[in-house]
């Protein structure tokens, strides 16, 4: 197959060019250990630093308060663990919502299991959380508050700064999980009173396998591996030395390209909604209208599953994505999907399509073309349409 239009970014995206360009030098001739004394690696220690910087100069935030990871869900796992850990003696419980990604719902029923109390926010038909349900929420032994910054799935962005005021007027940490978010709006962690911050490379076409978590300076937090003295001792581990310059070197480039490209995918997204919801019959955009990611488009097709759209976008090249988790053996559909109240039926319709910094006008008008035919004849043979058909003639 020669056409193959991806439109998965919110899975993952083509590393760079220029990212790997500056990658390969520390795979061959830079190979030193970043701890090393001679110079010769010592060297490595300074090119990972101005990473450090490159980073905590996008969130307006200090170098010494980027701490390398081994990407988003190890960033969530250590903002939850050691948060909960650390501040045990003032309490054990947890705000965070039903949307959140599995790295950090998973991670909050680990700490249930521990013995924490975690309160669940419900979203609302758009994906945005109540302000007031939070601050009702809050009792004297909440020690953290984690809202993602971006929904992956369905696109909306949280009313984050007010999250952030709210947990500051009641001395709680506040973490979010912005690995959709980053690359893609400017984020400002002062501003927003955001103590502790998860991205990954992988996410804004940086190498896999690396993130990193914001910690505000004087959070109490515990090392998330034991070992070496490497990121402050909080995290051992010979630094993945080609991973962190792709790294920087992605964020420096999104951040650069951030205006440009996004007002792009915001005209091709909105383009793709048009079309979709104009076009083809039973069908609805999911996640906020204007509250969303630049590149995020999140629709319901009524009667129809999505693994079977999926597969057929697949046999016309189109890479995209189903609201339902079915691919992971499981036959539930998106937890994201029910806690913004879509019926089973119609969460299983569901298909997400996340555009690039490559996606054309081309693209979208091609996916649109070819979803219109599939949907069509995908509810042809369904008998949940047949009955439908039958009750409203
Ligand atoms: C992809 C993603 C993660 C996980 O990041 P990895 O680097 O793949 O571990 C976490 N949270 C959100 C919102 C994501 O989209």
């Amino acid at each position: 197959m020669d056409k193959l239009i991806y439109l998965d970014h919110a899975a993952t995206t083509k590393t760079a060019p220029e990212v790997v360009e500056a990658m390969l030098p520390y795979f061959t001739e830079n190979y030193g250990n970043p701890s090393s004394v001679y110079s010769f690696a010592a060297k490595n220690k300074d090119a990972v630093n101005r990473q450090r910087e490159i980073i905590a100069e996008a969130l307006g935030a200090d170098g010494s308060e980027i701490y390398f990871t081994a990407g988003g869900s190890e960033a969530d796992n250590w903002a939850l663990k050691a948060a909960a850990e650390a501040y045990a003696s003032k309490g054990r419980h947890i705000i965070t919502t039903k949307i959140e990604h599995h790295a950090v719902l998973h991670t909050a029923e680990y700490l249930e299991k521990k013995g924490c109390e975690v309160t669940y926010l419900d979203v609302d038909e758009e994906g945005l959380i109540s302000l007031e349900e939070l601050k009702s929420a809050i009792r004297p032994d909440t020690i953290l508050i984690s809202v993602m910054y971006a929904n992956n799935e369905i696109g909306t962005i949280e009313p984050i700064k007010e999250i952030g005021q709210i947990a500051q007027e009641n001395g709680i940490l506040f973490h979010t999980d912005a690995v959709q978010a980053f690359g893609q709006i400017p984020i400002r962690v002062d501003e927003c009173c955001i103590d502790m911050l998860s991205a990954s490379g992988h996410k804004l076409n940086g190498p896999k396998g690396i993130g990193f978590l914001y910690i505000r300076k004087g959070v109490k937090i515990r090392s998330f591996v034991h070992g070496g003295a490497q990121e402050r001792k909080r995290r051992a581990g010979t630094e993945n030395v080609p991973g962190i310059i792709g790294l920087g070197t992605a964020v420096d480039r999104a951040v650069r390209t951030m205006e440009e490209r996004t007002a792009k995918e915001r005209e091709l997204r909105d383009y793709l909604i048009e079309r979709v919801l104009s076009e083809i019959p039973y069908c609805r955009l999911n996640g906020h209208r204007s509250m969303r990611l630049p590149n995020n488009a999140n629709f319901s097709f009524q009667f129809i599953e999505g693994e079977s759209l999926l597969i057929r976008l697949d046999m016309k090249g189109i890479c995209g994505s189903s609201g339902s988790a079915c691919t992971s053996g499981s036959l539930d559909p998106s937890h994201v999907l029910l806690a913004i109240g879509l019926p089973h039926e119609t969460a299983h319709g569901s298909l997400r399509l996340t555009l690039g910094e490559e996606t054309t006008k081309e693209d979208v008008d091609y996916v649109a073309d070819v979803l219109k035919e599939i949907v069509a004849g995908l509810r042809e043979m369904s008998p949940l349409y047949e009955d439908f058909l039958k009750k409203n003639q």
